[in-house]
């Protein structure tokens, strides 16, 4: 079911991780962020869409992780698009023929095992490095890219609405997950680069839709900004740290961010011993 989250803004809430899908109107039809997870959700979102009599104009990825790329025959052929460093990143990921499988495998390990249409995953077109806006026929959504999380990740600003669609951070039930410890990246400054961005505009956000979680008022995106950096500050610093979604304060059912918090600091530990060097 499509919930009005601000003027001519509806998100698709996912049971899976409280995925979010994002749907902004525009003068011939919509424009479509990060659609749903199952293709039985997948099929409301559609239909939802259909009885609005709206079509998709246009798509977008934030970034490229598989939960984020997915797509539906139905919602029919309307570019999609990603930054062009996401689209580079998924083109690679996808050249290898194995690519599907192991996502498929990976969901296997979930509670919407076999329920995921892989078809038409990550067909975007990357928009040329330093594309300000979508190019739509609607309200005008900034492009915030940065490197948190994952490679060509953004955050738009759907200007004239007031709101941001945060990709995977801020978040209020996720804790900020960092993109590949493994490799060469500062993956703690490029996080801490990414919060900047969003504190230069959150002045002018009164809603945050995170791409997972609940969505927040006027009041939540400072609060979020605040949170996710004390959260990075301290796996920089090895220092404890008490937040509201981790530990014996996380939700019901949230229990695992605990692991994927230990499974950071382990990771980064192991980075610092093999490099000699902090983060
Ligand atoms: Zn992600």
């Amino acid at each position: 079911m499509l919930r009005q989250v601000a003027e001519g803004v509806l998100i698709h809430q996912s049971e899976f991780v409280q995925s979010n899908a994002v749907v902004v109107q525009g003068r011939a039809g919509v424009l479509l962020i990060d659609p749903g997870v199952t293709g039985s959700e997948l099929d409301c979102l559609v239909n939802d869409l259909h009885e609005s009599g709206r079509p998709v104009v246009a798509g977008f990825s934030t970034h490229p992780h598989w939960d984020h790329l997915l797509w539906h025959a139905r919602l029919g052929e309307a570019p999609r698009y990603g930054t062009a460093r996401c689209a580079a990143t998924v083109r690679d990921q996808l050249s290898d023929a194995g690519a599907k499988a192991r996502i498929a495998a990976h969901l296997l390990e979930t509670e919407i095992a076999g329920q995921v249409p892989l078809d038409l995953l990550g067909l975007i077109t990357g928009l040329p490095a330093e594309t300000a806006r979508i190019p739509w026929d609607g309200p005008h959504v900034r492009i915030i890219e940065h490197q948190a999380h994952a490679p060509g990740h953004s955050a738009l600003l759907i200007e004239e609405r007031g709101v941001l669609v945060a990709g995977d951070m801020l978040s209020d039930v996720l804790i900020p997950m960092l993109g590949d410890v493994n490799g060469t990246d500062d993956v703690i400054g490029d996080y801490l680069a990414a919060l900047r961005l969003m504190e230069e505009v959150a002045d002018d956000v009164d809603v945050i839709i995170p791409g997972h979680g609940s969505v927040g008022g006027a009041d939540q995106v400072r609060a979020r900004i605040d949170q996710d950096r004390a959260y990075v500050h301290a796996l920089r610093d090895r220092r404890d740290l008490s937040d509201p979604r981790i530990g014996p304060s996380a939700k019901p059912g949230w229990e695992w961010v605990s692991d994927v918090h230990a499974g950071q600091l382990q990771r980064l530990a192991r980075r610092s011993e093999r490099d000699g060097t902090p983060g």
